[in-house]
């Protein structure tokens, strides 16, 4: 669980079945408790254990909207921060529907199994889902707002395999809210609610557990690094282009990243290419292959290669060796800060190369910068052949069906223990804005971010705008308004009733 000092909820409980969870709900609801779910703990900024309290992001970002729920809330507080933590640790059972194919096809997970574990009892089955690569975040909070992983320009995100949820709603009824719904006469129709879990679920409910379609697992699969020649910044941002060139046209089967690190010499820039491919060897190779020659036309050249093929593939990603941590307690903490900027699959939005230089120019620029532990990951998520550009964009409530890449900027402590420095808060609000400042036409530019990397810094607007865009939170707080609409799901990014 990412530490920020400023967790202190009112109680957490550990329910272990849905009836549990509805007594749960509907006690906090009648005492103006705001609930918050936790799964893995893994949120980046500590909402899932009530961290900044219900609301006390929209205190330093008011806009006199929230004035009635803070006043609620502060009225209820007593000790703690009036939040209770609904802890769902317990709901990690996986069963597969026997009824359906050969019982391996469809699958319920608890909210609670974490994904190393998902992958490692598919694995046993012959099946896969596409998820994450860290093996300790949970599917809870994963799925509910998409869930990205190396295999999903092929399968798609989490939340795109996702038939039904069971989910405990603000008045403590558990409902089943199926994919696609369509409501029979004297039934309520679910399918606005069905659209609002995909993407913003912590705001609807309590998921306590999804049913998915899994794919069979795919019979190789390469891991690969490729290092190149460190450079200084303008070559750094002719790469980020050449990557940004190269990413729409790569197969599906093909999940990548560009990384970006502080290098080993004074203003140098390291970086290399990493992902994984659901085929073999000698394929990836042909595949990559026009990404490096142009690379070396710019004079950069491949350093170093590793790529490790699979039979069967492992798709616990590059996380294997900490696939032990998939059950009980994890007593190992991380204090760090990350922000995400999505770059949409518009020709008028993808990044231009002054941006690519600012962003390149800032990173190599503070020779102190090298003694913290930071990269810069461009993301691979659309493209021609990508299975989450291929819903459509309407269809779930995220917008990173738009995004060509994203980028995620990290930065951490070498020795990962709070408190965390406002230095490195600065340093990575620094790329971000270098990326954004650069922009010549900043006022009709549109960008994006990605909600499961989360940023405590943004206000409630500002993330909703990155994660949402205005149209979809505009029917996001009607549905809000209609399910939960004494907004007892609440916390600093939550979506509030129209
Ligand atoms: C080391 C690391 C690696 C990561 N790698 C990836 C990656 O490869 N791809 C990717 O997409 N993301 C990745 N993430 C981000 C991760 O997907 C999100 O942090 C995710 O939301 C964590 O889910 P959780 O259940 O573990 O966390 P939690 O902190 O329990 O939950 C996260 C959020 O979801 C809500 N929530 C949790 N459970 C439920 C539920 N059952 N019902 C309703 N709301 C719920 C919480 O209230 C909170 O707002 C990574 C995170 C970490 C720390």
């Amino acid at each position: 669980m990412p530490e920020n000092g400023l967790s202190h909820p009112s109680a957490v409980a550990y329910p272990t079945t849905p009836e549990e969870v509805a007594i749960l709900v509907r006690a906090a609801g009648a005492c103006g408790l705001a609930v918050v779910s936790r799964s893995g703990g893994h949120n980046y900024a500590g909402f899932s254990s009530g961290a900044f309290g219900g609301e006390i992001a929209d205190k330093r970002h008011t806009n006199g909207e929230n004035d009635r729920f803070e006043k609620e809330q502060s009225a209820m507080q007593g000790e703690g921060n009036g939040v209770l933590v609904i802890d769902l640790s317990s709901f990690n059972n996986i069963k597969f529907d026997e009824a359906t194919g050969d019982g391996t096809e469809i699958v319920t997970i608890g909210a609670g199994c974490r994904l190393g574990r998902v992958a490692t009892v598919l694995a046993e089955k012959g099946r896969a889902l596409p998820h994450g690569v860290c093996p300790t975040v949970s599917i809870g909070g994963h799925a509910a707002h998409g869930g990205h992983g190396l295999s999903s320009r092929k399968w798609g995100l989490t939340m795109d395999r996702i038939v039904s949820h069971e989910v405990v709603l603000s008045d403590g009824t558990i409902s089943n809210v199926p994919v696609s719904s369509s409501s029979k006469e004297g039934q309520a129709d679910l399918g606005p609610l069905s659209w609002a879990l995909r993407g913003a679920g912590p705001s609807f409910g309590v998921i306590t557990s999804y049913t998915l379609r899994t794919f069979p697992m795919p019979p190789v699969a390469v891991h690969f690094d490729y290092w190149f020649s460190p450079v200084g910044a303008s070559l750094a941002a002719d790469a980020m282009i050449a990557y940004q060139d190269w990413i729409p046209w790569v197969p599906g089967e093909i999940g990548l990243a560009f990384m970006f690190m502080t290098g080993e010499g004074d203003g140098t820039i390291q970086y290399k290419l990493t992902g994984q491919y659901l085929g073999p060897r000698v394929a990836l190779d042909a595949i990559v292959s026009p990404f490096l020659k142009t690379l070396q036309r710019l004079g950069i050249s491949v350093t170093t290669e590793s790529k490790t093929q699979e039979f069967p593939p492992d798709l616990r990603g590059f996380n294997v060796g900490q696939n032990d941590q998939t059950e009980g307690p994890i007593w190992s903490s991380d204090s760090f800060y990350a922000k995400s900027l999505a770059i949409f699959d518009k020709k008028e939005d993808l990044l231009t190369r002054e941006q690519a230089l600012a962003l390149t120019s800032y990173l190599k620029a503070d020779p102190s910068l090298r003694k913290t532990v930071w990269f810069v990951m461009l993301d691979n998520w659309g493209g021609v052949d990508s299975a989450i550009s291929s819903v459509p964009s309407q269809n779930t409530a995220s917008n990173t069906r738009e995004n060509l890449y994203a980028f995620q900027m990290f930065v951490r402590p070498e020795d990962r223990r709070p408190p965390f420095t406002s230095d490195g808060v600065q340093f990575l609000k620094g790329m971000c804005d270098a990326i954004i400042n650069a922009r010549r036409d900043l006022s009709t530019w549109r960008y994006g971010g990605v909600a499961n990397y989360v940023d405590p810094e943004l206000s409630r607007e500002e993330a909703q705008q990155m994660y949402y865009g205005k149209e979809k939170l505009v029917k996001l707080r009607e549905v809000k308004r209609r399910f939960d609409p004494g907004n007892v799901f609440r916390y600093p990014h939550s979506i509030l009733p129209a």
